[in-house]
């Protein structure tokens, strides 16, 4: 009876939601966001992932692309074709939020995400269009082939430059030697000819 009255007279500690929230402390795992600006795609978030549900696809930016850089100052070399998170997976652990060199993945104080679809937990943080995508990803495989060719020729030239020079090489060894036979038959014959004088 004591106990009942003394909780009567106490302030209640029951909170109203969803009319009033408790504030989420500093720090707290809830959902995650990429703020993809400052996604440089070095994949170090997805691999640190123990349950891989950070998906990400990136293509090289062609020579003639400049991609700018971060806000914190690292270049961008990557196009972000594909950066999708699926929270339904996600154990928030955090493990992805520390190894990121730009700090673009957080956990932000959102836990109100509930679906009714599963599917409606990937989050996509890519903001390429699918037509941007097919874009940079052609201009991407154009560049690799052309420089691949051009390496193929490089490779080419050399080979033939260094087939010259052992030819090369082969035929001055070959001289040297035709020389040196020559010299050693010119000793015999003024041998044999001062021999000769002798025996006279
Ligand atoms: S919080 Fe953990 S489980 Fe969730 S995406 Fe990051 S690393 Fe993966
Ligand atoms: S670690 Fe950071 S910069 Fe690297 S891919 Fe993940 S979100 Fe992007």
């Amino acid at each position: 009876m004591g106990i009942t009255m003394r909780h009567l007279f106490q302030p209640s500690v029951t909170l109203q939601y969803p009319d009033e929230r408790e504030e989420l402390p500093p720090g707290a795992r809830a959902q995650l966001y990429v703020n993809i600006d400052d996604c440089i795609g070095c994949n170090l978030c997805a691999r640190a992932c123990p349950v891989n549900c950070i998906d990400i696809e990136t293509v090289k930016a062609t020579d003639d692309v400049d991609l700018g850089k971060t806000s914190t100052g690292n270049p961008k070399r990557f196009w972000l074709t594909r950066f999708n998170i699926d929270m339904a997976k996600c154990m928030y652990c955090d493990l992805c939020v520390h190894p990121c060199p730009t700090e673009c993945i957080t956990m932000v104080p959102e836990y109100e995400y509930s679906e009714f679809d599963r599917t409606n937990f990937v989050y996509h943080f890519s903001n390429l269009s699918p037509e941007m995508v097919a874009e940079v990803k052609d201009k991407a495989e154009e560049e690799a082939e052309r420089k691949k060719r051009e390496k193929e020729e490089m490779m080419r030239k050399k080979a033939e430059e260094k087939k010259k020079k052992e030819l090369e090489e082969k035929k001055r060894a070959a001289e040297e030697e035709a020389k040196k036979e020559s010299e050693t038959k010119d000793d015999d014959s003024e041998n044999r000819n001062s021999e000769n004088d002798d025996k006279e």
